[in-house]
């Protein structure tokens, strides 16, 4: 631990689509995250909060400025380097699971561990599986699986690694009230137990209010950040 950001983002512009659908998503992010903390990506539908994660995790590239994220410059890897990082920093969990259907638990989990060629990865991922409850779903298949139990696979998923980074997409998005809070602990206890900086996207201002900062996106630009959930300058 330093005390370096875990993300740095300066002057961050981003335009995706081809011709007429061409769209100038973020234009001039400036952000830094502390290490070990937890932040609320919030704001109108369509502002850039999933881009903005997609930035962040290294699964898209800007086209003008810098994104430092667990010590490394992204601009400066090569796509394996950057897969690399990702495969070894960076935990995500998206509002609709993302799951491998015809792989079990077990083998969705050990996926990102054997892509690394840990020999321990079903080990590990057995390990990971009983921490999120579900220690007698291994050989299940997600189509033999609950929201919140397939949800579950997934913060599994993204946590087998150690990552630095826990990237979740408006996680409870598509789960009841009960089973969202329960993933949402899940990813809580998850952050301060492996002190491990928490990003995420959220509409639920209860879920929003459990982070330490706030940060508002509008139309691809911050609009308020450095506030906790009382509106206290962090
Ligand atoms: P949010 O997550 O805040 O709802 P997004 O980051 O998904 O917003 O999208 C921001 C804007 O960028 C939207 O207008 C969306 O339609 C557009 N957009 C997102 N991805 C692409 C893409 N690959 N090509 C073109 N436009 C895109
Ligand atoms: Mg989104």
């Amino acid at each position: 631990m330093t005390d370096e950001p875990a993300i740095t983002l300066r002057n961050v512009h981003l335009t995706l689509g081809e011709g007429a659908g061409r769209v100038h998503i973020l234009k001039g992010i400036d952000l830094e995250i502390g290490n070990g903390s937890s932040v609320g990506l919030v704001g109108p539908s369509g502002s850039g909060k999933s881009t903005l994660l997609m930035v962040m995790a290294g699964l898209e590239r800007a086209d003008k400025g810098t994104v430092q994220v667990a010590g490394s410059e992204l601009g400066a890897l090569s796509e394996d380097q950057l897969a690399r990082f990702r495969g070894l920093n960076v935990g995500i969990i998206f509002q609709s699971f993302h799951l491998v259907p015809n792989m079990t638990a077990l083998e969705n989990v050990a996926v990102p561990l054997e892509l690394a060629g840990d020999p321990a990865a079903f080990d590990k991922a057995k390990k990971e599986l009983e921490a999120v409850g579900l220690g007698e779903r291994l050989g299940h298949y997600p189509a033999q699986m609950s929201g919140g139990e397939q949800q579950r696979v997934a913060v599994a998923r993204a946590l087998v690694v150690e990552p630095a980074i826990l990237i979740a997409d408006e996680p409870t998005g598509n789960l009841d009230e009960t089973t969202g809070t329960q993933i949402v602990d899940l990813m809580f206890s998850a952050q301060r137990e492996r002190r491990t900086t928490l990003v995420l996207v959220t509409h639920d201002p209860s879920l929003a209010a459990k982070c330490d900062r706030m940060i508002r996106v509008r139309s691809g630009e911050i609009e308020e950040a450095d506030v906790t959930a009382e509106g206290i300058p962090a």
